[in-house]
Order: C-alpha cells, then structure tokens, then sequence
C-alpha cells in the first residue's frame, strides 16, 4: 500500500509541505489546516519532527459510525457524511496524526496524495509502498473472511 514517508534528517522546518497540503485539500494558506505537521526538534542537533499519516488504521476501530476505513489502495479514508465531529480517532491515533481544526466539523488526515513531495526541496518526503499491517482489528476480521 501506499504511504507518505519522511526522512526527518533532511527537513529543514520550511513548511512548504503544509503549505502546499492545505492549499491542495482547503485551498488556503494556513498550515493549521494541513495534514502533515512540522516541529522544531527538540534539542539542538536533533531533526525536526515530521508528524503524519503511516495509514496503519488503528483508528478504524475506534469510530463509533464507521466513517474511517481503509480503501482499495491501502489509504485510509474519512467518509465526511458519516462523520459526526466526535473526535474519537483525533484523540486516539497513535502518532497523533488525525487533525482538527474549528471551522469544520470533520477532523482530516493524509491520504498520501504525494502533492507535497513535489514541493519538498530537500525531498525528505517521499511515497513509498510498503506491505500493509493491518493494526485494526476490522481490517483483520476484513482479512478473514475475504480467505
Ligand atoms: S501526501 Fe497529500 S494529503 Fe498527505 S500530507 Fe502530503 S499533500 Fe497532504
Ligand atoms: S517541505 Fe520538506 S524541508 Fe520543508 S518542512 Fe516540509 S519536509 Fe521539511
């Protein structure tokens, strides 16, 4: 499946990846509404932090409306009409990867569309295929059932 993945070593905190990501999905330049977030590291030395998506679906299972799912090519996606606003995947993802912003309803998350790889300019984001690893239990029920 399909990943948006990261070598941290060579950011140099740009933020031209937000930007293009918010442009890309709200058609805006604010990088409060992008899917990838960057921060500054945390000792001198140290690169900067790169928080996204690795589509591993853990919170599938934790939305209560089944809004969260993951699709044909492995990504996984919110169905915004299915989605109430609860916020239950923004809390529980892991990498804390799920993002919210006030002026909408539904969180939002990457779906390694790969449009801020273009812009990177030290390419320290790439897409990569990888095996999928399914961490969520729907997807190993899905799994299952599909032998
Ligand atoms: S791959 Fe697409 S959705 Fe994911 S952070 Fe980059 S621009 Fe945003
Ligand atoms: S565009 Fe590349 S160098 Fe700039 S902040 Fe994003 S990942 Fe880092």
């Amino acid at each position: 499946m399909k990943i948006l993945a990261t070598r941290p070593e060579r950011c140099t905190g740009c933020g031209a990846c937000e930007i293009e990501c918010a442009r890309t999905w709200f058609k805006v330049d604010d990088k409060e509404k992008s899917r990838i977030r960057i921060f500054p590291p945390a000792k001198e030395g140290q690169p900067f932090r790169i928080v996204v998506c690795n589509q591993n679906g853990a919170c599938i299972d934790v939305c209560p409306t089944v809004a969260l799912k993951r699709a044909k090519n492995g990504v996984v996606q919110l169905n915004k009409s299915l989605c109430v606003g609860c916020l239950s995947c923004v809390g529980f993802c892991p990498n804390q990867a799920m993002f919210y912003h006030p002026d909408y309803t539904e969180p939002f998350k990457c779906v390694a569309c790969g449009k801020c790889v273009d812009v990177c300019p030290e390419e320290a984001l790439y897409i990569a295929e990888v095996a999928e690893t399914p961490a969520s239990v729907t997807d190993i029920w899905l799994q299952k059932e599909a032998v």
